[in-house]
C-alpha cells in the first residue's frame, strides 16, 4: 500500500506507543499507529477469555499485549494512547507523568492523523454537552449530507474516529467535513484538536467521580471551543455555556452564536411562531431573520430536542450549508432508540422508552415534555443528587416506580419535595424487575397519561447497558399489552 511509504518517513516511525484498554477505540488505535510504523504495546488490567480472544489478531499484526497489568508503564514508552473511560488519576498516568511520558487519546491521534499521507483533511464540526451529543451529531451529519456533502458521524458514535480519518474503508475515503461527538473525557485527552466550529449544549453534574469537580468537568468541555475558526455555538439558556466560550482563546474572527427556544436576537438561532430562524448566518443579522425548517421538521419535537436541532442547524451554517438542507435534513433524521421512543400505548396510556436519560438533567428534560408521568427511575446515580429534579418535576407526577442500587437517593427527594406523589419502592437491583416495575407503573396510570422510563440514573446495577435496560421495558409493555387484549 502507498501510505505505508509514507509512514516510514512519517513522526510515528519507531515511536514507542502504549496503549491503555483493549477496547474498540483502543484497537484502533492500535492497529493505526502499528500500521504507521510504531512499535505499540497494549495493556489492559483484564485477563478475560474475551480479552485473549482480542488479543489474538493484535499478536498476529506484531502489537504486543499485557493483559492483567495495567498499572505499570513498559519500559521505553514515548507516548501514551489512552482509552477515554481511563481515569486520570490512574496509576499509569502517574507513572507516565513521572517518566514526562504524554498521554493523549484516540481523538488526538486523530486529529493529528488527519491530512496525513496527503489526504484530504476534512474539517471538524465538534459538539459536546452533557446531554443531547448523539442526536444532535446525528442531526447535523444528516443536515451536512442533505446538503450534497462527503460527511460521517463520527467520536463517541460508530466507527471510531482513528479509522475514519485514515479512510481506510472507501465509505470514509475523501470526505468534506466532519460531524464529531465528543465526550469530556475524550475532549480531556485531545489538547491539540481545533475544530472549525463547536457547540456545547449544556453544561449539568455529571461524571464528576471521573473529573473530580465541576470546575474541572466544564474545563474540559470547554476545550472544544480552543482555537475555533468560524462560529463557537452555546445554549442561550445555560449560562455556563456562554461563560467557557468567552474564556476560550479563538481564532480571529470566530463569532459566538447562540441558540435558543425564544426569539432569536442578532448573532441567534432561535424559533419564532413555530419556525426555526437564523438571524447569525444572514446579511445584516440586525434586520433580517432566515427561516430554516418547522418545529413539525423536528423528531421528536420536545423542546429539548428543538434546542438540539437549532444547535445542529448553527453548525452546519457555520459551514455554509444553505437554509434548505437544514430543513431536508431534520426531515431525513430519525432519532435512535432508547430516546424518548414511544413503545406502545395501552388502555390509553403512552408507555415510553428514554432508558438513555442516565443523568438527572436528561430526565429533566423527557419529564417536562409530558403533563402527566408516571415516572420509572433509579439505578446507580454517579454521585447526583435528586432535590432540584423532583422539584421541578413534581407537579407532573402521577406516581413513581423505583429500582436500582441508589433509589434511596430519589425517594428521600421525593419525601422531601413531593410527599403526596405515591412511591411504589420495588426494592430490588436484579435484572428481572422491569416487568414489576411496569405492572406498578400499569396501575398508578390513568388514561391520558405517560408511563415514561427515564431513570436518571446509569444502568449497570441491573442491566447491561441502557440498551437492554430499555429493550426490558419495551417488552414489558409488550407482556402488558397481550395480557389485556
Ligand atoms: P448524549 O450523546 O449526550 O448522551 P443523546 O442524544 O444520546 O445524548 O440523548 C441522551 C438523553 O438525553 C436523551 O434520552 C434525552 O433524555 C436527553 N436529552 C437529549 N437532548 C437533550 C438536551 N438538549 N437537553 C437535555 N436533555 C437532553
Amino acid at each position: 500500500m502507498g501510505s505505508q511509504e509514507v509512514t516510514t518517513a512519517s513522526a510515528w516511525q519507531g515511536m514507542n506507543i502504549t496503549v491503555a484498554g483493549l477496547g474498540v477505540s483502543g484497537i484502533s488505535a492500535a492497529r493505526a499507529l502499528a500500521g504507521l510504523g510504531a512499535s505499540v504495546t497494549v495493556v489492559d488490567g483484564g485477563d478475560s477469555p474475551a480479552h485473549r480472544e482480542r488479543a489474538v489478531p493484535l499478536e498476529q499484526q506484531g502489537i504486543a499485549v499485557r493483559l492483567a497489568d495495567a498499572d505499570t508503564l513498559p519500559e521505553g514508552t514515548d507516548l501514551v494512547v489512552t482509552s477515554p473511560g481511563w481515569k486520570p488519576g490512574s496509576p499509569l498516568f502517574l507513572a507516565a507523568a513521572e517518566a514526562g511520558v504524554d498521554v493523549v487519546g484516540d481523538v488526538e491521534i486523530a486529529w493529528r492523523l488527519r491530512g496525513h499521507d496527503g489526504r484530504k483533511a476534512a474539517p471538524w464540526l465538534a459538539v459536546t454537552g452533557t446531554n443531547g451529543k448523539t442526536t444532535t451529531t446525528r442531526m447535523l451529519a444528516s443536515i451536512l449530507a442533505a446538503a450534497g456533502l462527503r460527511t460521517a458521524a463520527v467520536g463517541n458514535i460508530g466507527t471510531p474516529i482513528v479509522d475514519v480519518v485514515l479512510g481506510t474503508d472507501e465509505e470514509y475515503a475523501d470526505l468534506d467535513v466532519l460531524a464529531v461527538e465528543l465526550s469530556s473525557y475524550q475532549l480531556h485527552w485531545a489538547p491539540s484538536l481545533r475544530a472549525h466550529s463547536a457547540a456545547v449544549l449544556n453544561l449539568a453534574p455529571d461524571h464528576l467521580d471521573w473529573h473530580g469537580s465541576m470546575e474541572a468537568y466544564a474545563a474540559d468541555k470547554g476545550r472544544v471551543y480552543e482555537g475555533n475558526q468560524v462560529a463557537c455555538v452555546y445554549n442561550v439558556a445555560d449560562q455556563a455555556t456562554e461563560d467557557l466560550v468567552r474564556a476560550a482563546d479563538v481564532e480571529e474572527g470566530c463569532r459566538a452564536v447562540g441558540f435558543t427556544l425564544g426569539t432569536p436576537g442578532p448573532s441567534q438561532l432561535g424559533v419564532v411562531d413555530g419556525i426555526l430562524v437564523d438571524r447569525a448566518f444572514v446579511e445584516d443579522r440586525h434586520k433580517q431573520a432566515q427561516e430554516l425548517a418547522e418545529i413539525a421538521d423536528v423528531d421528536p419535537p420536545a423542546p429539548h430536542n428543538i434546542a438540539n436541532a437549532l444547535a445542529a442547524a448553527a453548525l452546519a451554517r457555520a459551514f455554509g450549508v444553505p437554509p434548505k438542507a437544514v430543513r431536508d435534513g431534520l426531515r431525513a433524521f430519525r432519532p435512535d432508540a432508547h430516546r424518548i421512543e414511544h413503545v406502545a400505548d395501552v388502555d390509553g396510556v403512552a408507555y415510553v422508552d428514554d432508558s438513555k436519560a442516565t443523568n438527572t438533567h436528561a430526565a429533566e428534560a423527557s419529564l417536562a415534555a409530558y403533563e402527566s408521568i408516571v415516572w420509572i427511575a433509579g439505578g446507580l446515580a454517579k454521585g447526583a443528587t435528586f432535590d432540584e429534579l423532583v422539584v421541578r418535576s413534581a407537579k407532573r407526577l402521577r406516581g413513581v416506580v423505583l429500582f436500582g442500587a441508589d433509589r434511596a437517593l430519589i425517594r428521600e427527594a421525593l419525601t422531601r419535595h413531593a410527599p403526596e406523589v405515591p412511591v411504589v419502592d420495588l426494592d430490588r437491583t436484579d435484572t428481572g424487575a422491569m416487568p414489576a416495575a411496569v405492572q406498578e407503573a400499569a396501575r398508578l396510570a390513568r388514561a391520558g397519561d405517560t408511563v415514561l422510563l427515564a431513570p436518571a440514573c446509569a444502568s449497570m446495577d441491573m442491566f447491561a447497558n441502557y440498551n437492554q435496560r430499555g429493550d426490558m421495558f419495551a417488552e414489558a409493555v409488550r407482556e402488558l399489552g397481550a395480557a389485556g387484549a
